[in-house]
């Protein structure tokens, strides 16, 4: 390949294929243009960051633009935005500073991310309503809590940034009110989970309203109140946090083809329909494990492990991009909870599943054991076939047991199967039978019935 590689978008997705690249073919040219100036950042630190617990924005960033300059050899050019791609002429039109340019390429990767969905609320645009995805987003909600002392925050929103972000409003002294539109939260967890999760929300003094819809904003210059259909609520400052949607046009409009999910369409090496432009991360589908569908799961893993593949096959070594189980946790105040694969019942019947669900609460140590916490488990499989479909859990520690449910999913394993495997035991870290295994128990019982 004489032209470079071409990388549109520097962060988990973009960087991870730039530094694979280069490790694996030393001689390639790679060049990422980022249209911001921050690179390589951990975007899922920023509520971390306005809570405190994590100093300088400066932190969350892994490795600096100078270090992928000089110690990586590549080519990054922050401030340059693509805004066309040519396919058949194999070239992308480049804008920096009011000029532009084009840069032929020999493949090329689109990582885009996306972007906060921003509803048509009346009052957007007044001071102190934020959404939170980019790192200068996170830094002016710091600077706004910092100027203004706001006493009140509304988070329109209760996914699990707006959760995150009430945890972190709270730490700083904020009366905190969520209003979310469905009649939960955390939708994606699923019912059982997001009721423990919004137990201990209000315990912890967050104001709930589900089955709220938000209208708009009203104020002067700055943000006073949330308007409702037939409410006004007090709000000094406002997130809003109500999903995600990929940055597809800059393919679209290049003929590059978009899924049914509406991100773009990829092969299992992350390939789009034109053979030398890949696609990865928030952009871009992956392909379920459950259900062997397209599937839009905008998380880091995802992100980072395609831009790994994806250079390892630009470098000349194919290599699958891996699917997704749509694995996730968040942390609620002093709550882990965690999902992955398919909880829903009416999608799994959508896909052709019988599912079959129970949930248990299960010591997460022995009884005699200091410190033992319950873990709330909710396992659903299919049927017939007894695969194990997804999970979900919740508890004050060991929420990252979904890993175990996860690894069943990726390995296709029956309810028996996942029964019988051979976890570890000792009383400071889990009972004999962990809260997974035991969940798979009664679940295989049920099965049996
Ligand atoms: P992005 O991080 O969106 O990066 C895309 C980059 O492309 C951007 O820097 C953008 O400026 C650039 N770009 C876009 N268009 C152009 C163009 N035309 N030209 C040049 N550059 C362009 N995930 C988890 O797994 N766990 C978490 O706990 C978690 N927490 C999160 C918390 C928050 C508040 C947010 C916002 C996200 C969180 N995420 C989390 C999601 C995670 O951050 C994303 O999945 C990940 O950043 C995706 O990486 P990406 O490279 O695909 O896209």
């Amino acid at each position: 390949m004489d032209d470079p590689f071409v990388i549109v978008g520097g962060d988990a997705a973009g960087m991870s294929a730039a530094s694979k690249a280069k490790r694996e073919n030393p001689d390639l040219d790679v060049i990422v243009f980022e249209k911001g100036e921050w690179v390589s950042y951990a975007a899922c630190g920023m509520p971390y960051y306005v809570k405190g617990a994590v100093d300088d924005l400066e932190d969350l960033v892994a490795v600096t633009p100078e270090e992928f300059r000089e110690e990586r050899d590549v080519d990054l050019r922050t401030g340059h935005e693509v805004v066309s791609i040519d396919p058949e002429a194999k070239t992308v039109t480049v804008e920096t500073d009011g000029d532009r340019f084009d840069q032929p390429y020999g493949a090329m990767l689109i990582g885009t991310g996306a972007r906060a969905v921003e509803p048509p609320f009346d009052g957007f645009d007044l001071g102190g309503v934020f959404t939170l995805r980019s790192m200068d987003e996170a830094d002016a909600i710091e600077d706004y809590v910092d100027a203004h002392e706001p006493a009140s925050a509304a988070i329109v929103g209760g996914g699990y940034v707006g959760v995150e972000m009430a945890e972190a409003l709270t730490e700083r002294g904020i009366d905190v009110s969520i209003f979310e539109m469905l009649p939960q939260t955390l939708q994606p967890f699923g019912k059982e989970t997001a009721r423990v999760v919004e137990d201990h929300l209000r315990d912890q003094g967050v104001e709930l309203h589900l089955e709220t819809a938000v209208q708009g904003f009203a104020g002067g210059e700055h943000v006073e109140a949330v308007e409702l259909e037939d409410d006004s609520v007090p709000a000094d400052v406002v997130i809003v946090g109500v999903g995600v949607a990929p940055n597809v046009e800059l393919a679209a409009e290049a003929g590059i083809e978009l899924g049914p999910t509406g991100a773009i369409a990829t092969d299992e090496y992350g390939r789009t329909n034109y053979d030398d432009v890949y696609a990865a991360g928030d952009c871009a589908e992956a392909t379920n494990v459950v259900t062997g569908e397209p599937d839009h799961v905008p998380l880091a893993l995802t992100a980072n492990r395609a831009g790994r593949a994806i250079g390892t096959t630009v470098a000349g070594d194919p290599t699958p991009t891996g699917g997704t189980a749509g694995t996730a946790i968040v942390k609620a105040f002093d709550l882990g909870a965690a999902r992955t694969g398919v909880i829903d019942p009416d999608l799994a019947r959508e896909v052709g599943f019988d599912p079959v669900s129970v949930t248990i609460e299960a010591p997460t140590r022995p009884h005699y054991y200091p410190g033992a916490t319950d873990l709330t488990v909710t396992l659903v499989a299919d049927r017939e076939s007894e695969r194990v479909l997804g999970a979900s859990v919740v508890g004050r520690e060991g929420a990252k047991r979904i890993d175990t449910v996860a690894t069943a999913l990726h390995a296709d394993l029956i309810v028996p199967e996942l029964q019988n495997l051979d976890l570890a035991y000792a009383p400071p870290f889990s009972p004999v039978w962990d809260p997974i295994l035991t969940a798979a128990k009664v679940l295989a019982g049920k099965l049996e019935d």
